[in-house]
């Protein structure tokens, strides 16, 4: 859990219409993936066309959140002012078990205790009453 929203001062999400489920998801504890009806692959970030064979048939699915660390860094100093307490945190690409990867960052997880290809799972971070965000924790 985090700061209310008259406290969170760092960047927020702006849903659009076709992200909408993606962050419907996240609030309610799940994460939901589009998932393309013509070639079977899912996709990440949400968008309108599929990346892979140009379909406009994306179906929205909740899926494992479960995933490995794919790269990460750890960032010592913060580049934008409202991070500054945050420091170090890992910033992470995740591979979800469903193929897409995912840049998010590391909790619940010393930074020196980070590795390529550890099994991490999806935490949901409720940072205001109408934004949760995905990290990803050890599994
Ligand atoms: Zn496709």
């Amino acid at each position: 859990m985090s700061d209310t929203a008259a406290q969170y001062a760092k960047p927020l999400p702006e849903p659009s219409a076709v992200s909408a489920p993606f962050w419907e998801g996240l609030k309610a504890g799940e994460l939901r993936l589009q998932r393309c009806a013509a070639c079977s692959r899912y996709v990440f970030y949400p968008r309108s066309v599929c990346p892979h064979c140009l379909s406009d048939r994306l179906e929205w699915q909740t899926v494992s959140g479960r995933g490995r660390v794919y790269s990460y860094t750890i960032v010592r100093r913060a580049m934008n002012p409202a991070f500054a307490q945050e420091v170090p945190y890992i910033f992470a690409i995740v591979e979800l078990e469903e193929g897409p990867r995912v840049t998010t960052n590391l909790v619940n997880c010393a930074p020196e205790g980070a590795r390529v290809d550890m099994p991490v799972k999806a935490a949901y971070d409720s940072v205001t009453s109408e934004i949760a965000l995905l990290k990803f924790e050890p599994e």
